[in-house]
């Protein structure tokens, strides 16, 4: 059966660093265009942890010594890691479609992605990002309005939090393209956060999770299934300990059990279930899968990875 899919990429999907990300993207590529060519419908995102680590590094260590370099804020970092990744995304899946006789257009959007100003993550910014500094120079950032804080011994760091996707802005633009039969890159890096301030969308000062924003996503344009290509072919409980078990299906209430029983770390595989979780819950007949890039084809197959449903 033919299905409309959004498909979220992890970072080994992308590798890190440049040379790496263009070799990564070409085995991606074919992974993705195996879908297309079966005739679903294909919408993808994408992390961008190293990537927006890279950009934001580059610009602090500029801004250090170029008095003319600004220190750009998380929401312009988010920004210009979409636009690098979905042009080496767009560029690569083209030349597969091509090689495979398919004409089907392929092209990023550059995606906000609005949050609540009250999300209680704001009070507590917990995400560091970018490089190191030391307490004198950080003392002159958190002046200059910056959150930091010490990481582990190792310096000082700028901290932003991660709140909870509230609104596609360009979710219409999405589903015209959808529907256009074209191949959609969108919500990169988990979207560029914003906060509505009447007409205006400010950008904030945070990162959103890709797993959130790219489940978000897959409610708003009624995809049927939501697919997290990660480094693992199935979640497991009791992960790395005696007792482990990999599971192949699991339940939306079995999942929040598990979750509540601390079976998922934090920051890897528990926004993947949380994710999995809101959408399975949003509407019966909704899954995710949980599986690894090389296996995508034989999970919507029902033959491996760990699928949520209700
Ligand atoms: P991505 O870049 O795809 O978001 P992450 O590293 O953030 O990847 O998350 C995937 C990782 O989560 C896996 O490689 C695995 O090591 C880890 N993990 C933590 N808990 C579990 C679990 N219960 N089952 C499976 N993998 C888990
Ligand atoms: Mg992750």
């Amino acid at each position: 059966m033919k299905k409309t899919i959004v498909l979220a990429l992890g970072g080994n999907a992308l590798g890190d660093g440049l040379a790496e990300q263009m070799v990564a993207v070409k085995i991606t590529a074919r992974a993705i265009v195996d879908l297309v060519e079966q005739g679903h419908k294909v919408v993808l995102t994408h992390g961008n942890g190293p990537q927006v680590g890279m950009i934001n590094r580059a610009f602090e260590a500029a801004a250090k010594t170029e008095a003319h370099t600004p220190m750009l804020p998380m929401s312009v970092c988010v920004a210009l890691s979409q636009g690098y990744i979905g042009y080496d995304l767009q560029n690569a899946l083209r030349e597969e479609l091509h090689l495979r006789g398919l004409a089907t257009p392929v092209a990023t959007i550059i995606t906000q992605v609005e949050v609540d100003k009250n999300d209680p993550a704001f009070l507590s910014p917990t995400k560091p990002i970018g490089s190191f500094f030391t307490h004198e120079e950080a003392r002159v950032m958190m002046a200059n309005g910056h959150q930091m804080m010490e990481d582990a011994g190792r310096g000082w760091r700028r901290v932003v939090a991660s709140p909870k996707p509230v609104d596609i802005i360009e979710k219409e633009t999405v589903k015209a393209m959808l529907t256009a039969g074209q191949l959609v890159i969108t919500v990169g890096g988990g979207g560029i956060p914003v906060i509505r301030e009447g007409n205006h969308l400010r950008g904030a000062n945070a990162v959103i999770d890709k797993d959130w924003a790219s489940a978000k996503l897959a409610e708003m344009i009624n995809a049927d299934m939501l697919i997290i290509l990660t480094a693992v072919e199935k979640v497991a409980i009791n992960y790395g300990k005696p007792g482990e078990q990999w599971l192949d299906n699991l339940s939306v209430s079995d999942a929040e059990r598990f979750i509540q029983q601390g079976h998922f770390a934090k920051g890897s595989m528990l926004p993947k279930v949380e994710a999995a979780v809101e959408f399975a819950a949003s509407r019966p007949g909704r899954k995710t899968l949980i599986t690894v890039l090389e296996k995508a084809k034989e999970g919507i197959e029902g033959k491996t990875g760990t699928v949520i449903s209700q």
